[in-house]
């Protein structure tokens, strides 16, 4: 049972490590349902690992009651039924699905949590007709029969994104979503995320690169050493000096048309 849906994400005291080495260094977090947020530092600094924990493909290192992981106000969750509440699209998941698969069959592959559609997974005509909504919603309609493995970067992107969405989940995770697309493919991707959140789907954002963060996310998570570094409005966070001493150099930050730059 969903004790509180107020709460989509509050963790306490959570340590992950990787090879042994600390990897999220007693991090305290909470995110309501609904909230769009970014989470934003340096490479290596936590954010993937961060993603990875909230989705269990990762652990922490100790169990409650020294720490606290709890989604939805649930400590324990199935990891099926946790991906049907959250979307997620990183780098390696897009790689997972360049398959000689079609844009279609990787869209319905979505409420399988597979790459493709094979023989044993049953595709319903309710199934079939939320992939082709989920088509025109991503505006990729023209690639419906296109295989992934001959998509650029940005349609490839978008159709892992509708993927993603398959199972109406409240939550959208993307991990570097404009990694290696170029500036339209980009503004396509930003149109996207901004048409989501304000449909109502929360936008969890990771990223470094500031012209990510969509003018509906209101909130700025900085990760630094695998720790949270700084946590508060986007207006407070983004600014030179903060965001100078989280990429330990000086840096320039501009807001245009309710986009952050930095260089
Ligand atoms: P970010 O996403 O912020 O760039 P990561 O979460 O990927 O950072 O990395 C956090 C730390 O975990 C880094 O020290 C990194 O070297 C380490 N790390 C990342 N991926 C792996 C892995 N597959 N195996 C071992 N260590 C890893
Ligand atoms: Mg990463």
């Amino acid at each position: 049972m969903i004790s509180s849906k107020k709460d989509f994400i509050v963790w306490k005291n959570v340590s992950v490590y990787r090879d042994e080495q600390i990897a999220l260094d007693n991090v305290n977090l909470s995110i309501s349902l609904g909230e769009n947020v970014a989470i934003v530092g340096p490479n290596g600094s936590g954010k993937s690992t961060l993603i990875k924990t909230i989705t269990r493909e990762l652990y922490t290192r100790w169990p409650p009651p020294r720490c606290e992981m709890q989604i939805l106000g649930q400590q324990i969750w199935n990891v099926w039924e946790l991906r049907s509440w959250m979307g997620i699209v990183t780098n390696d998941l897009v790689q997972l699905c360049t398959q000689p698969y079609s844009v279609f069959e990787t869209v319905l592959s979505g409420f399988h949590s597979s790459v493709g559609i094979w023989p044993y997974h049953p595709v319903t005509p309710e199934m079939e007709a939320r992939a082709e909504e989920l088509l025109d919603y991503l505006e990729i309609r023209h690639l419906r029969e296109r295989l992934m493995t001959e998509l650029s970067s940005g349609e490839a992107r978008r159709a892992v994104i509708a993927r993603a969405l398959a199972h109406s989940p409240k939550a959208l995770i993307l991990d570097e979503p404009s990694n290696s697309l170029d500036i339209r493919a980009m503004g396509e991707l930003r149109d996207a995320s901004r048409k989501l959140a304000q449909s109502g789907v929360a936008v969890i954002l990771v990223t470094h690169h500031l012209p990510d963060i969509i003018p509906e996310i209101d909130r700025v998570i900085c990760m630094k050493g695998g720790r949270v570094f700084q946590d508060g409005p986007k207006a407070e966070i983004l600014t030179e000096d903060r965001l100078g001493e989280l990429f330990g150099i000086p840096v320039t930050v501009t807001q245009r048309d309710g986009f952050y730059h930095m260089w």
